[in-house]
């Protein structure tokens, strides 16, 4: 009987020990044993898929990639330490010296970096392009040498949304390989696999975990691709550790129902915000006046648990509206079960110019809200009382 795959994602489990327990154990073993000689060959010469040392495979790590793998509709994975060694491993892997990769402008800021200050160390080219871009841009900016696509949607901090159907699109016509970063959305929000993708990257460290406690990342989709990552990443070593894959497998059996309340805490504030008298414009991908609302609309199921806002007193007000909260915190993460304020142009792109944090949608008075699990009244109350102090 073929089960739902939220079904499956709590469902799945290592194959149960001798013990008969009912949750998984944690597997913390750097290395798996072996019968005999003949075994122990047979396993390097990968004729079974017995584990071998933890650095190439782990219980506790292969059931949080099946479980990633049925979410996401993808055939293979392979988790990694960070979310950033995730999209390294996906870059390194599959890119070689004299190869492009075209990639979106908004996009996470130590991917920015990874992209603009090492590649090119290894003969590998880059361009990017806006996150507002028509089809016929992209089509422009595709190269002879184009690799891989590199796209994150809805992006960071600005929210806007890409039209996976239409890259994917682009991306087979051309023989390119679409590699998404599908954090901020999570596979309960949006499915790029589906639309076309060929691989979807997670920093499981957000949503995935959703209590702010482990860092880890996934890199799911096709079976050749992921073996070439595979291999990558057996030899380099940014294995996920077991207890944290152990956590994330966990977390992912209430990914559902916490995104289900994240969203409906999300449109909740938005709707009740967009119209305060502090705020220039508020973004949310699931308000009718979000600008790519109708994409918003066929490709994702709900709009996500980031809210953004402008404020219209600019940077000071920026700082001032986060001195004010109260209960929100102020902390360099998302995806939290306790909301979270930040304020992009004082913090994680004070570095950059005005003028290129306006090219990635960042403008002074930028606030980005990752929406918690408490009760939406509170939060509602906290944001309301500091917007009027600023
Ligand atoms: C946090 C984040 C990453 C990096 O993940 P880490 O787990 O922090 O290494 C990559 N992409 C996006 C969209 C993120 O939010």
């Amino acid at each position: 009987m073929q089960q739902n795959k939220i079904t499956q994602a709590i469902r799945i489990q290592t194959e149960r020990t001798p013990e008969m327990e009912h949750s998984t154990p944690m597997f913390l073993t750097s290395s798996f044993c072996f019968n005999d000689a003949e075994s122990m060959r047979a396993a390097f010469a990968d004729e079974t898929d017995d584990n071998i040392y933890s650095r190439f495979s782990n219980p506790n790590v292969q059931e949080l990639i099946d479980k990633v793998c049925v979410l996401e509709g993808a055939e293979a994975g392979y988790a990694t330490a960070s979310g950033m060694s995730a999209v390294f491993g996906s870059f390194m892997a599959l890119l070689k010296q004299g190869d492009h990769l075209l990639a979106c402008n908004s996009i996470f800021g130590s991917t920015h970096t990874v992209i603009t200050k090492y590649l090119n160390r290894y003969g590998i080219a880059y361009s990017y392009i806006s996150a507002t871009a028509t089809e016929q841009e992209w089509a422009a900016a595709i190269q002879p040498n184009t690799k891989m696509i590199y796209v994150e949607t809805p992006t960071n901090p600005g929210l806007d949304i890409l039209d996976l159907k239409m890259l994917g699109k682009l991306a087979k016509q051309n023989g390119i390989i679409l590699n998404v970063d599908n954090c901020f959305a999570t596979p309960l929000v949006q499915q790029p696999i589906l639309l076309g993708a060929d691989l979807v990257i997670h920093s499981a460290t957000k949503w995935m975990d959703g209590q702010g406690r482990v860092l880890g990342g996934v890199i799911v989709g096709r079976k050749d691709l992921i073996k070439e990552i595979y291999a990558f990443c057996r030899s380099t070593g940014p294995a996920l550790s077991p207890f944290n894959a152990w956590v994330l497998s966990k977390s992912l059996e209430t990914l559902e129902v916490r995104m289900e309340r994240h969203c409906s805490n999300a449109i909740y504030l938005a709707n009740a915000l967009q119209h305060n008298n502090k705020i220039a414009f508020l973004k949310y991908p699931f308000l009718p006046t979000h600008p790519q609302y109708a994409i918003a609309q066929q490709q994702m199921q709900n709009g996500g648990g980031i809210i953004c806002f402008e404020l219209k007193g600019g940077l000071e007000s920026g700082r001032n509206f986060l001195n004010a909260l109260q209960m929100l915190s102020l902390t360099a993460n998302l995806g939290d079960s306790r909301s979270i304020a930040s304020h992009p142009a004082s913090t994680t792109h004070a570095k950059l110019t005005e003028a290129e944090r306006l090219a990635v949608g960042i403008t002074p008075g930028l606030i980005r809200i990752s929406v918690g699990l408490e009760h939406k009244d509170d939060i509602l109350k906290d944001i309301e009382q500091a917007l009027q102090q600023c």
